[in-house]
């Protein structure tokens, strides 16, 4: 995967800071390599992301193709699992990059990434160019956090900071069948943290140390698992086009070959084209009943399933599972690149076309002045949409000022109270896109706004 540097991912990360989107973390100590705080209107967006996911993955699917019944649920699973959960998934042996440390600067570098990180001495040249250079031989570093538990810090207390939420599920497999009335075809959703110790974090929150993912393991016969398989890729494809990321940026990407992992069937990656390059948002694999027949060995439990449905009799069978697996800061800076536009035309160029599902901000209430009792009128227009959608109330500084960071937030419509209102009623309505203006009567703000998020 490419990843460098490029002059316009500087200007979406000054806005997000200036804005309030995304801000380093502890940044009033110097921040923490790797981590990243969502500010007031990053939180909003990061909400609606997830939400839209749930909503549109969990609670009211698209139909299963050529008519095949589903059923979707969630989990959420605790961050620390026993570590042997680990140990089964692989990830306590072989979740490692090899690595290759310079002795002369301390630095550790990802191996297969040399000609892509820069000399912390010289960071003109990549690691291993500049004449000090004394790089040693590739070693594996486990990318998973440690940590404790219990008073005592020795290696029977050793636990590890889940690096995927995918586990949690394979081991809960048998509790949701038991405990819920599901039958598969059965897909278990879960959105959560994850922690990786990435030895090179950088393009901003894209290749974080801790970030948030959504996955979906979804269970199936083997036999259907390659039509549930190109169902759920092209459903994830489309789920980012239709919600805004329209653009030739968005590709989706089979894997071939090598590429594959060595328990999966097919693979195929969604992938953007960020100002850094093109890069991974969401995988979606068939990964047969590899990690479920893992945990039957180490567990000693059967999680096999029994299908009264196939056969004469049934038939017992471990699932094969098809895994949509996402970050959700990642597709968060998809939406936010595809949303920075630049319009030089207006007086401050800066904009965020969200589609408006996902924008932090859906409406913006001001009376023109704060006196000549448009406030009065403003107030309770305002009261009416914030029980439904997240709004702000703006009095201060000049009407264009107002617009011009609505615009910046992304918020789809400005609704203002001014001097006509008084005589006819009706309020501006100011559209975020192309800045255009109609008139409306004041008791439709709600109603317009409803057509409006409904129309995209
Ligand atoms: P990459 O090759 O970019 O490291 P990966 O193939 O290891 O990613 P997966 O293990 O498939 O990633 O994780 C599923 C999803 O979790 C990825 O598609 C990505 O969106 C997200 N993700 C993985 N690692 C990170 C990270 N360090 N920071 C932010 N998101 C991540």
């Amino acid at each position: 995967m490419a990843e460098a540097k490029s002059g316009s991912m500087d200007k979406i990360v000054a806005l997000c800071k200036r804005r309030g989107f995304i801000f380093q973390s502890s940044e009033i100590y110097g921040g923490i390599g790797g981590f990243w705080d969502y500010g007031p209107l990053g939180t909003e967006l990061k909400r609606n992301v997830k939400d839209a996911w749930w909503q549109d993955m969990v609670r009211n699917p698209p139909p299963g193709p050529d008519g095949r019944e589903f059923q979707m649920v969630g989990l959420d699973c605790s961050i620390i699992m026993n570590p042997k959960v680990w140990e089964a998934s692989g990830h306590v042996g072989g979740f490692s990059d090899p690595m290759v440390d310079c002795r002369a600067c301390k630095g550790r570098f990802r191996e297969d990434q040399l000609d892509e990180s820069p000399c912390p001495k010289k960071p003109s040249k990549m690691a291993g160019q500049h004449g000090d250079c004394d790089l040693t031989e590739p070693r594996e570093f486990n990318l998973m956090f440690k940590t404790f538990i219990g008073a005592l810090e020795d290696s029977s207390n050793v636990a590890y900071l889940r690096p995927e939420t995918a586990q949690g599920i394979f081991a809960n497999f048998k509790n949701v069948i038991d405990s819920s009335r599901v039958k598969l075809p059965l897909g278990i959703a879960q959105i959560g943290k994850s922690f990786r110790n990435e030895i090179n974090p950088r393009n901003f929150t894209f290749r974080s140390r801790e970030f948030e993912q959504y996955e979906i393991e979804f269970f199936c016969h083997e036999e259907e698992a390659p039509i549930w398989y190109e169902f759920w890729r092209d459903v994830r494809h489309s789920w980012y086009t239709g919600l805004g990321l329209t653009s030739e940026k968005l590709i989706l990407r089979n894997h071939e070959g090598a590429e594959l992992a060595h328990y999966a069937k097919a693979c195929a990656d969604v992938e953007y084209d960020f100002p850094f390059g093109l890069a991974e948002l969401e995988g979606i694999a068939n990964r047969t009943n590899y990690d479920l027949k893992a945990h039957m060995d180490k567990s000693g439990k059967d999680l096999s399933y029994f299908d009264p449905q196939r056969g004469e009799k049934g038939e017992r069978y471990v699932p094969y599972v098809i895994e949509p697996s996402g970050g959700v800061d990642r597709s968060v800076l998809a939406f936010i690149t595809e949303a920075y536009t630049v319009d030089e035309n207006r007086a401050s160029p800066e904009l965020m076309k969200f589609h408006p599902r996902l924008a932090p901000i859906k409406a913006a209430i001001f009376p023109l002045v704060a006196k000549d009792g448009m406030p009065d009128i403003a107030k309770p227009i305002y009261d009416e949409i914030r029980k439904h959608h997240n709004c702000q109330y703006d009095a201060k500084q000049s009407i264009g000022k107002r617009y011009a960071r609505m615009d910046e937030a992304g918020t789809p419509v400005c609704f203002t109270i001014d001097g006509q209102t008084k005589e006819d009623g009706t309020v501006t309505v100011r559209n975020r896109d192309d800045a255009s203006q109609e008139r409306i009567d004041k008791s439709r703000c709600l109603q317009y706004l409803q057509d409006q998020l409904a129309a995209d």
